[in-house]
């Protein structure tokens, strides 16, 4: 089959590879859409630890086309989409319900071959079949979306509050959806004019440029700040946009090792409540209702669909301003 696979830090190769075949408990998916995703990238860097060499891509929908033995919940023919995170189940983060956390996380994509691929071989249990009506495409979006319903969590939103949602690429725009679905008036925050666009499109109150834009907007800060971009100044920036009593939660990826100055000060006297969210524990079920009910559009965020030939030209550059998700889809 066609795959896109890290040879090593900083080199991919496209080609053929064997096919997969299903182990016991497993199933084999014929990819239909795979999604980029900024992770890849930092990937490819060696900034996001990984096990070259490795078929990418952990984001993705298809069809069950074969079933390993043991497998009683799949058939050949179902529509899933792979939750690539495998947690252990007997650690003492597992023993705690923390899935998240898992000491021997593997994921697909990452630690194990994922969906860059004509086909996917992954634990039965995590191709988590698609609500009727929803389309493969848009159910590629459901792993992304799902680390952001568990932001949300984290997040609290109370009806009525504020929101600023940093970051105008794919998980900012789903969390910027979320927030306004929980109730809050929201702001994105991008120096991209076509993201604002698009965040205008899928629903923001406000759009700003900078920080500065959005304090002369809300002076007093926002109830909740959503920091989705992943960069260490807005990461620097996001306590100081929250109002007194507000929560922030880091949702972005910073490489790992870079480190960020906050100024504890400020964030004691006035409670600037810090939170984190990592990856997506049992929340892309609900990710996958809130894209089939409609209640989460993706189509204004899917700005390409390439084909696996163009991915290291795509991993190896930085996302330009008007990207948001590739899709790979052929
Ligand atoms: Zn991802
Ligand atoms: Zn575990």
């Amino acid at each position: 089959m066609h795959a896109a696979r890290l040879i090593d830090i900083g080199r991919m190769e496209v080609g053929g590879i064997p096919d997969p075949q299903p182990a016991r408990g497993e199933v084999v998916v014929k990819v239909a859409a795979a999604g980029v995703c900024g992770t890849d990238r930092h990937i490819l860097k060696g900034e996001f630890p990984s096990k070259p060499p490795v078929v990418l891509g952990h984001e993705f929908s298809g069809t069950v086309v074969a079933v390993g033995e043991g497998v009683t919940t799949h058939k050949v023919g179902d529509f899933v989409a792979c939750d690539p995170n495998i947690a252990c189940g007997s650690c003492p983060s597992c023993l705690l319900g923390r899935i998240n956390l898992c000491e021997n996380l593997v994921a697909v994509g990452i630690h194990r071959d994922g969906g860059f691929a004509e086909y996917s071989s992954i634990p039965a249990h995590r191709a988590v079949p698609l609500p009727a009506g929803l389309s493969l495409q848009a159910a590629a979006f459901s792993e992304p979306l799902a680390c952001c319903v568990h932001a949300l969590d984290i997040a609290a939103i109370r009806p009525g509050e504020r929101a600023i949602i940093i970051g105008g690429g794919v998980i900012g725009l789903l969390c910027l959806q979320l927030a306004r679905l929980a109730g809050a008036e929201t702001m994105l925050i991008t120096r991209s004019p076509d993201r604002r666009r698009i965040g205008e499109t899928v629903g923001a109150s406000l759009t700003a440029a900078t920080p500065e834009e959005a304090r002369s907007a809300w002076p007093r800060g926002a109830d909740v700040v959503l920091e989705c971009a992943g960069v260490a100044e807005t990461m620097a920036e996001a306590p100081r946009l929250a109002a007194r009593g507000g929560r922030v939660v880091i949702v972005g990826v910073l490489a790992k090792g870079e480190m960020v100055a906050f100024e504890p000060f400020d964030m004691l006297t006035r409670e600037v409540d810090l939170r984190v969210a990592f990856v997506n524990p049992f929340t892309q079920s609900r990710a996958l209702q809130l894209l089939a009910s409609g209640a989460v559009q993706t189509r204004p965020l899917v700005t390409r669909e390439v084909g696996r030939d163009e991915l290291p030209a795509i991993l190896a550059a930085k996302p330009g301003p008007t990207e948001v998700k590739v899709l790979v889809t052929g």
